[in-house]
C-alpha cells in the first residue's frame, strides 16, 4: 500500500506540521484566479514538490468560458483628505474586492456606499468578495469601521491592472506503472484565507511529495488551479486523456474542527465513491458521506454531464457552512493541526486504496489450489487458518473477474490492506491475475 508514512498518526502529524509551515508562508500573498499572487504561491509549493507549470493566455476558450484578463494589484486604499488611510490593502488584502478594476476618485461616503461591503452580523470580520467576470471595484471592511466613517469626501484608490496576460496552472505528476490515471484538484485562487483554501494546497503538496518516492499503479496528477476557470481550462487541455481517468478527488477546507465529509460524484457509485465511503467509515474518522449536488467547488466541472467523471470531494466543513467562511476570521488560527493531520490520513488512505484497488481473476479455480506447497499457508494442521490465510481464501473465492478488492474486503469483513497483501501474494504465485492492466504491467509479474 502507498503512503504508509502518512496513514499513521505520527506520520500525519509530522506532515501536518510541514503543511502548516507552508500555509504560514502562503498566507500573506494576495492570490486571485490569475496573476503574480498565484505564481508566488506556486513558487513556494515548488520548494516542497516538483511542479509542471503552464501559462494559458487571456482569451483562450474553455468550453463556454475563456481565460480572463490577468489581474495584478500593488496597492489600494480609502484615504481622508489628510491622506490618512481608513481602509488599507497593505493591512489586509481582503480589504479590496478581488479583481477590482483600477480607480482613483474622490467621493463622498454616500457615493462610496455601493462600493463598500461589510457584515453587520459579524462587525469585526472583513468579508471576502470578488468581481471576476464583471468589471467593477470595491472595498471590504469591518462593519464597526464602516459605521465610524464620516461623510467624507474620501480618495478611493485601487492601483491594479487588468491586462492581457495568463492564467497559471500547475501539476505535480507522479508516474504510475499502468496506463490508468487519477487526479487530485485543489483551488489556488483565494487570497489571505486559510482553511479555504491554503489547507487544500498544502495537503496536496504534502501528498504529492510523499507519493513521489513510491511507485503507484495509477499516474497521479495533483493539480493546482483557480476555482472554476482553472478546472475548466485543465479539462479543455486534457480531454484526450480522460478515458484513462479511473478516480479523482477535489480537496479543500481540511483544517477546521468540523467532521470529515465526502461528497459523492454525480454518478454516486463510482470507485471513488466506494473507496472514500469505506475509508471515512473507519474508526476513528467517523466521517460523513453526502450526495452529489451541482454546487460546491471544482467537482461541479468534473461532474458536469458532458464529463461525468468519477470524482468526488473531501472537505471538513463544506463551503458556506461555518461562520468564518469567506471572511478574515478564516485565518491560520482557525486551522487545527490535529484536524489537518486527520485530513491528511484520510486523503492518503483514500489515495492508497484507490491505487491498490483492482479486479483479479483466479487462474486455478477448479478446486482450491494448494497454497502450502507455494509457501502461502501455515503448514501445521489443526490450528485453523489465520487472518492472512482467510484473506487468501476470500480472494481466491471471489476472484471471478467481477469483484474488485474493495468488494472482497466488504464481503469478507477483512481490512482492505490485508486483502491487498493476499492478492499481491497470489499474483506473485501466479494463482491470480489482475484484470485492469495489460499483461506485463502487473505488479506481481515483475520478478
Ligand atoms: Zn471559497
Amino acid at each position: 500500500m502507498l503512503l504508509q508514512g502518512l496513514t499513521t498518526e505520527a506520520g500525519s502529524i509530522e506532515a501536518a506540521t510541514g503543511a502548516f509551515g507552508l500555509m504560514t508562508e502562503m498566507y500573506p500573498i494576495c492570490r486571485s484566479i490569475t496573476g503574480d499572487g498565484v505564481r508566488r504561491t506556486l513558487d513556494l509549493v515548488a520548494r516542497r514538490t516538483s511542479l509542471d507549470r503552464a501559462e494559458i493566455p487571456s482569451g483562450t476558450p474553455a468550453f463556454d468560458w475563456e481565460v480572463p484578463l490577468e489581474w495584478n494589484i500593488r496597492d489600494a486604499y480609502l484615504a481622508d483628505l489628510e491622506g490618512r488611510r481608513v481602509i488599507d490593502f497593505q493591512a489586509h488584502n481582503l480589504h479590496v474586492v478581488n479583481y477590482s478594476a483600477p480607480v482613483d476618485r474622490t467621493m463622498t461616503l454616500e457615493e462610496l456606499q455601493p462600493h463598500l461591503h461589510s457584515l453587520p452580523d459579524q462587525p469585526n470580520w472583513i468579508p471576502y468578495r470578488t468581481t471576476y467576470y464583471r468589471e467593477s471595484w470595491g472595498f471590504c471592511l469591518r462593519h464597526r469601521d464602516r459605521e465610524a466613517l464620516g461623510p467624507g469626501p474620501y480618495r478611493a484608490v485601487v492601483d491594479s491592472t487588468l491586462e492581457l496576460g495568463h492564467l497559471t496552472l500547475a501539476e505535480s505528476i507522479v508516474e504510475g506503472s499502468t496506463s490508468g490515471e487519477a487526479i487530485v484538484y485543489t483551488h489556488t485562487c483565494h487570497p489571505s484565507l486559510a482553511n479555504d483554501n491554503l489547507t487544500g494546497i498544502a495537503v496536496a503538496a504534502a501528498l504529492a511529495d510523499a507519493l513521489r518516492v513510491e511507485r503507484p499503479r495509477l499516474t497521479w496528477r495533483f493539480i493546482f488551479g483557480p476555482g472554476t476557470i482553472g478546472s475548466l481550462v485543465w479539462l479543455s487541455r486534457n480531454e484526450h486523456r480522460l478515458s484513462r481517468l479511473r478516480a479523482g478527488l477535489t480537496i479543500g477546507l481540511l483544517g477546521d474542527a468540523g467532521p470529515l465529509r465526502y461528497k459523492r460524484s454525480r454518478r454516486g457509485d463510482t470507485v471513488t465513491d466506494r473507496v472514500a465511503a469505506y475509508v471515512l467509515a473507519r474508526e476513528p474518522f467517523n466521517g460523513r458521506v453526502t450526495d452529489f449536488e451541482p454546487y460546491g467547488y471544482d467537482e461541479r466541472q468534473f461532474c458536469s454531464p458532458g464529463f461525468d467523471l468519477p470524482i468526488g470531494r473531501i472537505t471538513r466543513s463544506p463551503n458556506g457552512t461555518y461562520p468564518e467562511y469567506h471572511t478574515s476570521a478564516d485565518d491560520l488560527s482557525l486551522v487545527r493541526p490535529d484536524k489537518l493531520a486527520e485530513s491528511i490520513r484520510v486523503v492518503a488512505q483514500t489515495i492508497a486504496v484507490l491505487d491498490a484497488n483492482r479486479r483479479v481473476l483466479n487462474l486455478s479455480s477448479k478446486g482450491e489450489p494448494r497454497l502450502g506447497k507455494r509457501g502461502l499457508y501455515g503448514t501445521l494442521g489443526g490450528a485453523g487458518p489465520g487472518e492472512f490465510e482467510h484473506a487468501l481464501l476470500w480472494v481466491l473465492s471471489l476472484a471471478d473477474g467481477s469483484n474488485d478488492l474493495l468488494a472482497i474486503a466488504g464481503r469478507s469483513g477483512i481490512a482492505f490492506e490485508l486483502i491487498d497483501r493476499a492478492a499481491t501474494a497470489l499474483e506473485q504465485a501466479a494463482l491470480v491475475r489482475t484484470l485492469d492492466e495489460p499483461p506485463g504491467q502487473q505488479r506481481g509479474s515483475a520478478t
